[in-house]
Formats: C-alpha cells, structure tokens, sequence
C-alpha cells in the first residue's frame, strides 16, 4: 500500500511551485511557508461514564497580511498538527483566490464525535471554545465547521465566547444557525460553488450539462447538498458514498431519498434499487464530473491512472496529491481545486461577518446572486490564467492566491 502523503508536504510543495512562477523574493517565501502562531490545547472532558478524558486541539493562524484569521475546526481521529497547519495554508490562498479580506487558518480536536455523546461534544467545544479564547475574535480569527462539527457546534463557540464578554458577538463565528446570526445560503456555500464550477468547467470542455454524469465522494455537509444542486439542476448523480461505502445506479439516484435514508439508517448502504460500490469504485468510475468531497490523499499516484472522469471539482481540502495531479493532468482531466472549488464556503462566511459587523440581514437571493458573480469570476481568472501561462489550474490559482498574499506581505513590510 502507498505511504500516506502528509498534506504539509503536499502544501509546501505547491508553494514552492507557485513561488517559482511568480518568481518570489526567497525571503517572502520564507515567510509564507511558515505558520504565524500555533496553539496546542489539552482539553478535560467529563465523559458519561464518569471518567475524565483529556483531548488534544489545535488552532493554527498561517497569514494574517490581507484580512483576520479565517478557518474552520475539525473533529476526526485522524487530525494532526501537520494537517492543521497545511488546511490553515490552504485557507490563506483560498481567501486571496477569491480576493476575501481575510488570512488562513484552521482548527481541530483529535476525538471521534461519532463515538461521543452530545452532551461530551458540548463540553469538548465549550471547554476547547475557553482554551482558544485569546485567539480568537471578530478581528483576529475567526472560525467556521469543518468535518464533523455543524451549526450546532457553531452556536455552542458563540455562546461560550459570548458568557466571556457579556454581550453577544455573533461576528465571532460563521456557519451559525440563522436563529443566532447565521446567514441565509451559508448551509449550501461550498455545494453551490462546487456546482458554479462544474458548470464553467463543462461550459469550457463544451459539455451539456442537462444530464451530464457525477459521482460524488463523501455525504456530509458539502458532498449531500453538491449532489442534491446537481440534481436539481438537470445532472444525473450516478454515485454518491460515505465513509463506509458507496451507492451507485447507472439511471440516476434520486438524492433527495438517498438523503432520507441516510438519515433514518445512519448510512448509504442499502439504499433500495441502488448497488453497493466501494469508494475506490466511486473514484475511477465513468463520469462526466468527480467531486472528491471527503478527505484528504484520495486521490494518489495509485489510482489517478484510473481516473475516468472528465473533470474533477475538489469539494475537499487536499484529496488529491502532487503526483496524482500530474497524472489526471496529462491525461487531459480539467481539474478544479480546492482553492477555487470549495471557497463558495469562506465566501459566504465573509457575508455572513459582515451581516453580522453591520447587524444586516441579508435574503436568501442576495447571499446567492453575490457568490455566483464572486465564483464565476474567480473562476474564469484562474482558468484564464491557466491558459494563458499554459499550467494546470491548480498553479494558476496558486500564482494568483499565493501572489496577492506575497504583495500585500512586502507592502507591510517587516516589523521592526
Ligand atoms: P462533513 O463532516 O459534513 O462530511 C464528511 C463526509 O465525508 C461524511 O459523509 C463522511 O461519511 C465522509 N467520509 C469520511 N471519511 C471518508 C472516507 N474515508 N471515504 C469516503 N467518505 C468519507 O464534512 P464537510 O464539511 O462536508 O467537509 C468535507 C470536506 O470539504 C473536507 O475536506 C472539508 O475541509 C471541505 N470543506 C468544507 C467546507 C464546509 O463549508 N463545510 C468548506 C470548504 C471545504
């Protein structure tokens, strides 16, 4: 079996790639490959049984130069130091891509919320929430959900950051319910920009869109709305999965029903009149357009070769690595990464600030009608510069993000 990448490596690797191209300062460089500040917690958490457990969370802030701290907080076994500093990397450029005032960073706890009861994950983020508390802020950092925390966990950072202050700062956090300042759109972001970029990237290959293929990776927050947008919008989802399997129908799964079931039984699995597929299955399987919208390093030297999807739009952070990239690449795949493809998120987590900054609420049409102008636009910059530079497109978004943060680093110069 192929040796996990770490997605520190990958991000650094793509720095130096895009540092290259824009011919930077090596000193600059220095800078932008190093997070600002980092911060280990360990957290004490009561459990149901009576016993004390002490978790590890991180939050890592890369590069504040264009605006406040922006990232999410992930809950997941898996999550390590490295991880957290390359999504918080990854969260500087994305921010830049789409020209937001805001800097990269990123959170995490390593637990298992699938084996914690409510209860312990509202003490786990209201004790981690305390730990963080002098690093967060509406002007300093401020954070988002990730995999496995949601609105509700959201509400509980609110609310603990606010029993601090005495009054409520909704402003603090994004990805919030809409009853406590939430944002219409924000549930739907990343998915309505995953499909906005599917759709220029068919528009551009010139194909229909009506009927067009897609399998999607993952059945969270990001990857079930995708499917369900496709859906409504006219293409067929052929495959969706989870973390334990997928489903598949050659016909066209009616989402909508996916999503009942996944509800009711806890996983995709057994969803009638559909066939059971693997993940790996999901991934090389004949499509029009792939969404990767789980974790990182699925996509790899092993099975990129395999790859028959036509485009690929990254709902997830780093699924794919710096090889397979190579490989879908010169296969002729129209690739649409993560810096681009899921900022729909970040995009409107900064509509949400600023509602909130300004005590606005704004409607459903207006939060939509303004990340479809900021998506297509990024969108069309990025791939023209592709085109015109004659890279892939994840370099072109790379050069524009990594050099809009390099220019306004030299414009703040070096204190002291
Ligand atoms: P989520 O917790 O809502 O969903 C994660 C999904 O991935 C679940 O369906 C889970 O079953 C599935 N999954 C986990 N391990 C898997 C595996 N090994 N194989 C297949 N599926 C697996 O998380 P989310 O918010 O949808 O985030 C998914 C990805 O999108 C992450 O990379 C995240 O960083 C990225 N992202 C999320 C947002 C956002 O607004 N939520 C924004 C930008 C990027």
């Amino acid at each position: 079996m192929e040796k996990a990448v770490s997605p520190l490596d990958v991000a650094l690797q793509q720095v130096d790639i895009a540092g290259k191209m824009l011919n930077l300062d090596p000193n600059i460089l220095e800078v932008l490959k190093r997070p600002r500040k980092t911060l280990v917690v360990s957290i004490p958490v009561r459990m149901d049984s009576g016993e004390t457990k002490v978790f590890t969370g991180y939050r890592v802030q890369h590069n504040g130069s264009r605006g406040p701290f922006k990232g999410g907080i992930r809950y997941h076994p898996n999550v390590t130091l490295e991880e957290v500093t390359a999504l918080a990397m990854w969260m500087t450029w994305k921010s830049a891509v789409l020209d937001i005032p805001y800097g990269g960073a990123k959170g995490g706890v390593v637990c298992d919320p699938k084996q914690m009861s409510t209860r312990e994950l509202e003490a786990l983020t209201r004790r981690y929430t305390t730990m963080i508390l002098d690093f967060i802020g509406p002007y300093k950092d401020v954070p988002a959900p990730d995999v496995y925390t949601d609105e509700q966990t959201m509400a509980w950072l609110l609310d603990t950051y606010n029993q601090f202050h005495g009054y409520s700062v909704p402003e603090v956090v994004t990805g919030k319910p809409i009853a406590v300042g939430g944002s219409e759109g924000r549930r739907e972001a990343t998915s309505r920009g995953v499909v906005i970029c599917a759709r220029e990237a068919a528009k551009d290959l010139g194909i229909p869109t009506k009927g067009a293929t897609v399998a999607v990776q993952g059945f969270g927050k990001v990857g079930a709305n995708a499917a369900q947008i496709f859906q409504r919008e006219g293409w067929k989802v052929i495959a969706v999965s989870d973390s334990a399997s997928g489903v598949y129908d050659a016909k066209g799964l009616n989402v909508v029903k996916a999503i009942e079931h996944k509800n009711k039984t806890g996983k995709l699995m057994g969803l009638p009149g559909a066939k059971t597929i693997t993940n790996e299955e999901l991934l090389t399987m004949e499509c029009d357009v792939l969404v990767p919208a789980a974790l990182e390093n699925q996509l790899t030297r092993s099975n990129a070769g395999d790859v028959s999807a036509k485009i690929v739009v990254e709902g997830a952070n780093g699924p794919t690595t710096p090889e397979a990239d190579r490989i879908m690449h010169e296969k002729g795949v129209l690739l649409v990464p993560d810096i681009l493809a899921n900022a729909g998120g970040v995009t409107v987590s900064y509509y949400e600030w600023v509602q909130n900054l300004n005590r606005e609420r704004w409607t459903e049409e207006e939060v939509n009608q303004k990340l479809e102008q900021k998506m297509v636009k990024a969108f069309h910059d990025v791939l023209k510069l592709s085109k015109e530079r004659d890279v892939q497109v994840r370099t072109a978004a790379l050069v524009l993000g990594v050099g809009r943060v390099a220019e306004a680093l030299q414009l703040l110069g070096l204190w002291p």
